[in-house]
């Protein structure tokens, strides 16, 4: 997960906090950053699922709510992904285990959801399966 940055060197991803409108303080936001020139630029896998979750936090945030703290990973599978993988505990597994295990560990949540009836929460998983379902995809083309 490196890029060049316009400079030459080499961009490397990090979790950033964003504060988006003074309101929400968004956290492991995927960014590209350059050691060199310090340039930042948001990991475009995410961008669309980072704007969605911004509207949506706008939309419930009309009425002046003190500023709210969101983990980014927790709306986003990259986003999680990412934090484990730059967690220590995590080192030694491939990705591509931890694409599995996480896989797993969401049809296991699905198959609760859809026993309890719950379609919000099995909507919410299934489209968790999807962000990793695209990431596996791109990934591999
Ligand atoms: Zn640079």
């Amino acid at each position: 997960m490196e890029k060049t940055c316009p400079c030459g060197e080499t961009m490397r991803i990090q979790l950033r906090t964003i504060v988006y409108q003074d309101q929400v303080e968004l956290e492991d936001v995927p960014v590209y950053t350059c050691g060199s020139c310090g340039r930042n630029e948001l990991y475009s896998e995410v961008k669309t699922s980072l704007t969605g979750l911004l509207e949506k936090l706008e939309m419930d945030n009309k009425q002046k709510q003190p500023k709210v703290k969101i983990s980014f990973s927790e709306h986003n599978e990259l986003a999680l992904l990412i934090s484990k993988a730059s967690d220590p505990e995590h080192w030694n597994e491939p990705v591509q285990a931890l694409l599995e295990n996480r896989i797993n560990e969401l049809l296991d949540l699905l198959l609760v959801a859809q026993s309890l009836n719950d379609d919000a929460w099995s909507a919410e998983l299934r489209d968790k399966l999807s962000q990793i379902a695209d990431y596996s995809r791109s990934a591999l083309t």
